[in-house]
């Protein structure tokens, strides 16, 4: 169980998992600021990184163009230095890491380094039509239907595994993510209480 009244005592490390266009993004950032964690987004930190063209952008920046995955030992490098900053000692919300198996693990190998583990992995749930005409309808101008298929067909393949991953190790907890922004976010504080 999670202590969402108590933001003093907040030491949350926390993992939000869902398929392109759940609306795990917002979420995050609500979540952030009702947990007093931060939300820690690899996608808006690769981004960043491609904006200021630093050698990381560089190198990842056709990779996210295409929607494929950027390979998990960089991803472990990024992930390891984000978690050490100070403001991620008592806990985080991860938005969009884990999204391999090999990647789970690692997170799991780096916090028992800290001797953390994670308390509650919210998986958001929406149906694909769902997530297929959201993605459409927020589609950015470099962003084909084509590469929006493929996000969700990589989605399938690389990530939907840690589901079922997450699920026996217990720390799985399902939401609604049909829902509106707000019922959303009360479903995920819920989840976190029960
Ligand atoms: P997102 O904003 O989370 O959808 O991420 C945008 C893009 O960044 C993805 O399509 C990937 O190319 C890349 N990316 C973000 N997080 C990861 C990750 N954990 N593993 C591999 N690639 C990632």
């Amino acid at each position: 169980m999670v202590d969402v009244a108590d933001h003093s005592r907040a030491s949350a490390c926390l993992v939000l998992l869902g398929p392109p266009g759940c609306g795990k993004g917002t979420q995050a950032a609500r979540l952030s600021e009702r947990l007093d964690i931060p939300a820690i987004s690899t996608g808006e930190m690769l981004r960043a990184a491609v904006t200021e063209g630093s050698e990381l952008g560089q190198r990842v920046g056709g990779i996210m163009a295409g929607g494929t995955l950027v390979d998990d030992q960089t991803m472990a490098d990024v992930v390891r230095d984000r978690l050490g900053r100070d403001d991620a000692q008592h806990g985080f919300l991860l938005d969009g890491y884990p999204r391999t198996l090999p990647q789970a693990a690692t997170l799991s190998s780096v916090l028992e380094g800290r001797q953390q583990q994670l308390d509650a992995v919210l998986f958001l749930e929406v149906p694909e039509a769902v997530l297929l005409s959201r993605a459409l309808a927020r589609q950015r101008a470099d962003d084909t239907e084509e590469v929006i298929r493929h996000r969700l067909h990589v989605y399938e393949e690389e990530t939907s595994p840690l589901v079922g991953y997450y699920n026996e190790r217990n720390l799985l907890r399902r939401v609604n993510g049909d829902q509106s922004m707000d019922e959303v976010t009360a479903s995920l504080l819920e989840a976190l209480e029960g």
